[in-house]
């Protein structure tokens, strides 16, 4: 299979566009054809173990550079890490209405799916090129540590995190600080998330401060690799409720909108998918366009669900691709710009959008009341970005008659801030991580500034 870059570039193969994340003309990898499956295919993969059905998805986008008995080691020892033999169960919440936990790999959030595929794949590869590179990601809170986690055991790379500085949970922080390991660095940066991703983005575009023949990786959800693992869990849930016979509607909490486009993708490969919901916290860019065709950033407000608080959603350009029916050029002079002011699409366009995904915006006060009535209506304990989730599932649900999955993509205990302010305990820390909080923290603060990161980098890349 081929991948094209958003902005226009040639096109690569699935090993070029793992290693790379990022596109060198800016933009961002997209198949150049998505796979499609029948009713009949889809029907047939019933029945399947979450490994199995893994296979058959990703299969696909893999096959020219991955053998599939490799490809088959890589997925089965990922799940083989997860807490629950179903790997992304459902739960009831009431009639019609269900949550689909993600969050039962090692650290207890849905990016734990990808980033251990991704770091074994990885791995693959580069033991394969005989190959080291240097791992540079941004994370919110939840990408940092399912990074390390996923990537950490590979002698091939040296791993820098930068996370904003005060402005993630503890144990999201601790998670990564006590990750003891000669190849891995978390770095605390004095901004917020949207710095640090600006960071990355501007390290990315001139690598020039690596010394020769090295490389910088992105595993954040710009790369292709993520998605496309995140597409499965879309045609697990499905499955596990009666499709493709019976379609279904999923709400997916939303930052960089990654998650709810490998949702779009699974609808565009053939799954049936009524609706698709956005939900978003205070930062609210997508909702606005896509309830007002309104794009216009706004300051970026620090929420409960912190995972979410990203004003430009990088993935959201890969979307636009389609929209802009895969025109380079267009979507070019779109996103330079989206830079300054408000922007709209063609009115055409909009209701594209409109068809294509329902929105909702969720405010502190309504994510507390949703924990809170949840808790007491049905005993589960929802963690703050799932409780926006499921206020959105229920503002713009269309039709009770169709199952509605939101997603559930962290544990609660990560997020024991929201849970107290809800006016509930907070949870115990599942086994592993029962003595996070005596361990040992590693970590440096550096400036909000490209040039800090990188001096840090090339001072600490391994041999
Ligand atoms: C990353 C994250 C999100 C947002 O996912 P995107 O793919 O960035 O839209 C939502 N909830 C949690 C708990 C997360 O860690």
């Amino acid at each position: 299979m081929k991948y094209v870059s958003t902005r226009g570039g040639d096109p690569q193969n699935f090993e070029q566009v793992l290693l790379r994340g990022l596109a060198p003309d800016g933009g961002l990898y997209v198949p150049s054809q998505l796979p499609h499956f029948s009713e009949a295919e889809i029907a047939s993969f019933s029945g399947l173990t979450y490994s199995d059905l893994a296979m058959k998805i990703i299969g696909p986008f893999v096959a020219d550079t991955i053998p599939e008995a490799d490809l088959k080691r890589c997925i089965d020892d990922s799940y083989a890490e997860f807490s629950h033999r179903a790997v992304a169960p459902l739960q009831m919440l009431g009639p019609n209405e269900w949550i689909l936990e993600l969050y039962h790999g090692p650290t207890l959030a849905f990016k734990d799916f990808a980033l251990q595929v991704l770091g074994r794949l990885l791995d693959y590869v580069l033991t394969r090129n005989n190959q080291r590179v240097a791992i540079l990601g941004a994370t919110s809170g939840d990408t940092g540590s399912a990074a390390l986690e996923g990537c950490r055991h590979s002698a091939m790379v040296d791993i820098f995190i930068l996370h904003p500085h005060n402005r993630i949970s503890e144990v999201q922080r601790r998670q990564m600080t006590t990750v003891k390991a000669g190849n891995v660095y978390n770095l605390a940066v004095e901004g917020n998330f949207d710095d640090c991703q600006k960071i990355v983005k501007a390290a990315f575009a001139d690598q020039g401060f690596l010394p020769d023949g090295r490389q910088l990786v992105a595993v954040n959800s710009i790369n292709w690799a993520r998605i496309m693992v995140q597409i499965v869990y879309y045609f697990y849930a499905s499955l596990s409720l009666g499709g493709p016979q019976r379609p279904v509607s999923f709400t997916v909490p939303t930052g960089n909108f990654g998650d709810i486009y490998a949702g779009y993708l699974a609808r565009e490969m053939g799954l049936p998918i009524n609706q698709l919901v956005v939900a978003t916290n205070s930062n609210d860019i997508l909702h606005r366009f896509i309830h007002n065709n309104e794009y216009s950033a706004t300051e970026l407000t620090h929420t409960l669900s912190p995972s979410m608080d990203i004003m430009i959603s990088s993935n959201f350009e890969r979307y636009l691709f389609d929209l802009f029916g895969r025109d380079a050029k267009k979507l070019c002079e779109f996103m330079e710009q989206s830079g300054g002011g408000s922007m709209h699409v063609s009115d055409d366009r909009w209701q594209q959008v409109r068809k294509c995904f329902s929105s909702f915006a969720v405010n502190d006060d309504e994510t507390c009341e949703v924990i809170k009535q949840v808790y007491k209506d049905s005993g589960v304990l929802l963690d703050p970005h799932t409780a926006v989730g499921v206020k959105a599932a229920t503002e713009c649900n269309s039709n009770r008659e169709i199952p509605m999955i939101t997603l559930a993509t962290a544990h609660p205990v990560k997020f024991s801030d929201a849970i107290n302010a809800a006016g509930i305990p907070t949870p115990l820390l599942p086994v592993h991580l029962k003595d996070l909080f005596e361990r040992e923290e590693f970590y440096a603060v550096v400036d909000n500034s490209v040039d800090a990161v990188t001096e840090y980098v090339s001072n600490h890349l391994g041999a």
